[in-house]
């Protein structure tokens, strides 16, 4: 059997061009461009690559960043204030508060702060809510990405098992909730799951969102499976043995060009999308 290899760089680029187009009737109806501000708080250097590489693709469609900078020193308090301020901005369309912040900072807080309408990273826990009960919200952006690129190769959910390995707020537990929402079957996994390759071995669709390389084996992967992988580590590889399974599943995410351009690409697009809501262009 040939794998489906879910190209999220290729979806990422068409998707792009389409949104450029979008930015361009934005600019020409209002004369207004939409604007994503980011946060970046501390000197992580992983941290600041991610910011820049978001605010370079805002640029490639025709859109504007806001690149805010706090020092690593930053309180809860002047992060919330921050934020408030770009909530109250006409000017800001989409907030993305880089993660991880500093540990003195309560994130949770500082995530919630964020305005729904501006929420395009889908951090909140008011957006995360509405998404699960099936109401309108900004999807999270890695988990929201991925049910992209799943739909972009027509994968069928319905009815199927998703095993999903992870349960963070940013990824596992999102990823979960959206797949139930299109009809899937779904298992959680975490660090105090037992038996986990037995469970892996019933998922349709299997989910890497550990952050360990290669945790997930190969060998507990059933012939015929569609396999995401999340992680992205050092040399190139993911959160799952991804080789040997190259020829005997029916699709799978390449790491790297898989699930990371599809992160960026959804936070984008959210951002487009609350421009043009908020510029009475949608
Ligand atoms: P995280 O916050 O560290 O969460 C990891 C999850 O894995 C936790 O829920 C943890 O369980 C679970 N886990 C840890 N050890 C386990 C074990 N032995 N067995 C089963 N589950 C275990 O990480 P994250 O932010 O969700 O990220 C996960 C991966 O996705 C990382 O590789 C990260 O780099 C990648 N990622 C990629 C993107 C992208 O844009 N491509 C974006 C975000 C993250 P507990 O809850 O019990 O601790």
């Amino acid at each position: 059997m040939s794998a489906t290899l879910l190209d999220g760089k290729a979806v990422a680029a068409r998707t792009e061009a389409e949104l450029s187009e979008r930015v361009a009737v934005i600019k020409a109806k209002t004369g207004q461009t939409p604007i994503l501000a980011t946060i970046l708080v501390g000197d992580d250097p992983a941290s600041a690559t991610y910011v820049k590489m978001k605010g370079n693709a805002c640029r490639r469609i025709g859109m504007e960043s806001l690149a805010i900078e706090l020092p690593a020193s930053t309180t809860t308090r002047q992060l919330l204030g921050t934020i408030d301020e770009l909530n109250q901005n006409p000017d800001v369309h989409g907030i993305l508060l880089q993660h991880p912040v500093p540990s003195q900072i309560d994130e949770r807080a500082c995530f919630d702060q964020i305005a729904l309408e501006k929420d395009v990273d889908g951090v909140t826990c008011l957006g995360f809510g509405r998404m699960a009960m099936g109401e309108e919200a900004y999807g999270c952006a890695t988990p929201q990405g991925i049910m992209r690129l799943l739909e972009a190769y027509d994968i069928p959910i319905s009815g199927k098992h998703a095993v999903v390995v992870g349960r963070s707020p940013i990824l596992g537990k999102p990823m979960a909730m959206m797949l139930l929402g299109k009809d899937a079957t779904v298992t959680i996994c975490h660090s105090r799951t037992q038996n986990l390759p037995d469970l892996i071995k019933q998922a349709d669709i299997i989910v890497g969102a550990v952050g360990r390389p290669e945790f997930i084996r190969a060998e507990w992967i059933k012939n015929g499976a569609v396999v995401v992988d999340a992680g992205y580590h050092p040399g190139g590889v993911g959160d799952i043995e991804l080789a040997p399974l190259v020829e005997r599943v029916a699709a799978y995410t390449p790491v790297p060009g898989g699930v990371g351009p599809m992160t960026i690409n959804t936070l984008i697009q959210q951002t487009v999308i609350s421009g043009e809501r908020s510029l009475g262009q949608d």
